[in-house]
């Protein structure tokens, strides 16, 4: 019997990948690699390694979620060392609750390997820590498909808000923040490509917030914490404008 390994890859740059996880991939037979997964990661694995793509980004097609937990299940099931590599960390928004429930119901030994979240490192890189405490004494995280969201509450949370998968219903998200008693004029940032070379990054407020312009990946990090940004991130608010 083979074994799975629920590997996070980190938010982009493949140097966040964690010692464990270069590990992982250099004892893989077969990697599963989602698309947000850098290609860089790839590095740390053996020349003859199998690799699918499997990827998942809203929209376009992907593999069925069902088929890929097949092909995890055969391949360890024929002795393999599987890495299910997957973007940022694999329970942050990644099914890897969902693949790690399937395998061990099939009795397949699994190892998780977490990995650094788009919505901690994204922000991280531009200087944006996600709590301090005379900012912000938490941190919450939404994805902007979530439709039973109840702003109110995050609102009354005072934590900072990162929401994944957000930027098709940013405006959408803005306006329910605004009338659930959010200051329209709290900062905000949008962070496309985090951590990677090809990173764009728009320092605004909640009320100015739009996608327009980013295609994404993107995390949207909303709260006081992100006054902190960088100087080189809020120039871009400045080209913006
Ligand atoms: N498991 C991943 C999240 C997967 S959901 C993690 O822990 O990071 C996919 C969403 O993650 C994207 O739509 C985007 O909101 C966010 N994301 C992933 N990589 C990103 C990056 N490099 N920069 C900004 N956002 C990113």
């Amino acid at each position: 019997m083979g074994k799975v390994f629920l590997v996070g890859a980190g938010p982009g740059d493949p140097q966040l990948l964690t010692l464990k996880a270069a590990r992982a991939l250099r004892e893989a037979d077969l990697i599963l690699m989602d698309d947000l997964a850098s290609r860089g990661c790839l590095s740390h694995a053996r020349w003859n390694v199998r690799v699918i793509e499997v990827g998942k980004r809203g929209g376009c097609p992907s593999t069925s979620q069902a088929f890929i937990e097949k092909l995890m299940i055969q391949a360890a099931r024929a002795g393999q060392t599987v890495v299910r590599l997957k973007g940022g960390d694999p329970f942050v928004f990644g099914r890897g609750g969902e693949e790690l429930e399937r395998l061990r119901s099939c009795g397949i030994e699994v190892e998780v390997i977490p990995g650094v979240t788009a919505g901690i490192g994204a922000p991280a890189m531009l200087g944006i820590p996600v709590t301090h405490r005379a900012l912000s004494h938490g941190v919450t995280f939404v994805t902007g498909h979530g439709a039973d969201i109840d702003w109110a509450a995050l609102v009354r949370s005072k934590t900072t808000l990162v929401v994944y998968m957000g930027l098709r219903s940013i405006e959408k998200i803005s306006s329910a923040l605004v009338a659930a008693g959010m200051d329209p004029a709290t900062p905000a940032c949008i962070i496309e490509n985090g951590t990677l070379q090809t990173q764009k990054a728009l320092v605004t407020t909640l009320d100015r917030l739009s996608g327009e312009g980013f295609t994404g990946p993107a995390v949207i990090v909303i709260g006081d914490v992100v006054r902190m940004a960088a100087a080189k991130a809020a120039a871009v608010e400045e080209r913006a404008a």
